[in-house]
């Protein structure tokens, strides 16, 4: 805590001339990440498939000095780089696409196709823009492995796989992420944002994203004719009313102020206009904070789906089945002492006109089981804007108006968010492993 206090204060004197340096140093490396940018963006890879990408970085973080241990978590990569005493600084960066048809027009949109895990073939596309976290993470570490005189401690860069499935953060933790290498007293990580211009720089204290947990629910009934419902028990029309009782969980049931998401995305029954099925199956997805709020909207879903089959008539046999997947995503939380720390570095080094406070969001993120691996340490996310001036102003900011993350027609402007992350990165990992 003393530590960071005196760091705020270090930080205001940071002089213009040694921002301009950087600055200027990541201008110059500018040209050639923007062809690895494009390169990346047009042979994406699924996650927990990536191949191509882990093998280029690792051997480009290589060149620069960096101890390189590859297939960590199946396909993660590790570059350690030991700089004398001091902290452990954690930079993760997450590089798989998405199963997405690209429809950016892009001269380098992506072509590529790949395997989804049950065997279908389908269009790949970095529609979350996680390839300018790839570039940005080699752009970090080419100025940290520069400035090696300007800093002291150990840099982690993490290149994660599978983020997309919830799967790769924990993969890399249960292969020995935080024992066989160096473990991390802070942790970092960014993310393109479809919701700022570009360049603008947004931070979250406390819950970031959400806990995310899968459903699915079969709801039984009896089958028949449909012009005898008398003889049926209605999966369809249980199955409906189970789907409107379920938003009572968010309405009526938890604190107002405590955010909650209950959808049901999917809800599938019968052949044929005159047949009663015996089931109907719906999917859901279901977002919360706190753990709390989890359990209460789990086991309402338990509770709200077995009530319902009793109230029509069920019998015992035939109640609805329940399944939460696993593993589920956990909550991101950014520590407050970082969170704020990085706060007023950002506004002093960027100028506070970029930097912005921004909402929490029901969406997910895995970068969070980092620091649930071990809460005694500071860990920050934060968003770097992405969408073009000229289209924000035009959408006059509303960000309903313009490609979300995930969009076929997502194209951040990536050499502003690139350049900017880069920028932030190297400036907090400087003031993290300052040299006392
Ligand atoms: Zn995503
Ligand atoms: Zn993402």
């Amino acid at each position: 805590m003393k530590k960071l206090l005196l760091l705020v204060a270090a930080m205001s004197s940071t002089t213009p001339a040694a921002a301009a340096t950087l600055s200027e140093a990541i201008h110059g490396d500018m040209p050639q990440l923007m062809t690895l940018y494009r390169e990346l963006h047009a042979n994406p890879e699924l996650s927990m498939q990536e191949v191509r990408t882990p093998g280029k970085l690792a051997a480009e973080v290589r060149k620069l000095g960096f101890e390189v241990t590859e297939h960590v978590g199946k396909t993660g990569v590790v570059a350690v780089m030991r700089n004398g005493p001091g902290p452990v600084l954690l930079i993760r960066a997450d590089m798989d696409a998405l199963p997405v048809h690209e429809e950016t027009g892009l001269p380098f949109a992506s072509k590529a196709v790949g395997k989804l895990p049950d065997g279908t073939t389908t269009p790949v596309m970095h529609a979350c823009g996680h390839d300018t976290h790839i570039t940005t993470w080699l752009a970090t570490a080419r100025r940290l492995a520069s400035m090696k005189d300007q800093w002291s401690g150990t840099v982690v860069m993490v290149l994660q796989p599978g983020e997309e499935v919830g799967l790769g953060a924990t993969g890399m933790l249960a292969d020995g992420l935080f024992t066989r290498f160096p473990k991390p007293d802070y942790l970092l990580a960014f993310h393109d944002s479809a919701s700022l211009p570009a360049g603008v720089i947004g931070i979250t204290p406390g819950y970031a994203l959400a806990n995310i947990d899968t459903v699915d629910l079969v709801v039984k009934g009896v089958g028949g004719h449909g012009a005898y419902p008398q003889t049926t028990k209605d999966p369809i029309v249980l199955a409906s009313r189970i789907v409107m009782a379920l938003q009572t969980l968010v309405s009526r049931e938890k604190n107002p102020l405590d955010p909650a998401v209950v959808t049901v995305g999917s809800f599938h029954a019968g052949t044929k206009h005159n047949i009663i099925p015996a089931e109907a199956k719906l999917q859901l997805t279901v977002r919360s904070y706190t753990p709390e709020v989890r359990k209460l909207l789990l086991d309402g879903i338990q509770r709200i789906a077995r009530g319902e089959a009793i109230a029509a008539g069920v019998p015992e046999d035939k109640m609805p089945m329940i399944t939460v997947q696993q593993p589920a995503g956990n909550a991101t939380f950014n520590t407050e002492q970082l969170s704020a720390h990085l706060t007023t570095l950002f506004s002093n080094h960027f100028g506070k006109d970029r930097v912005v406070e921004s909402k929490p969001i029901m969406a997910s993120e895995d970068f969070g089981e980092f620091w649930r691996a071990d809460k005694t340490k500071q860990s920050t996310i934060f968003w770097v804007g992405g969408v073009p001036k000229a289209k924000w102003e035009a959408a006059g900011g509303d960000e309903t108006k313009l490609p979300s993350l995930h969009s076929a027609f997502w194209a951040p402007e990536a050499e502003t968010v690139i350049s900017t992350a880069t920028e932030a990165m190297t400036v907090a990992a400087l003031d993290i492993l300052k040299k006392s």
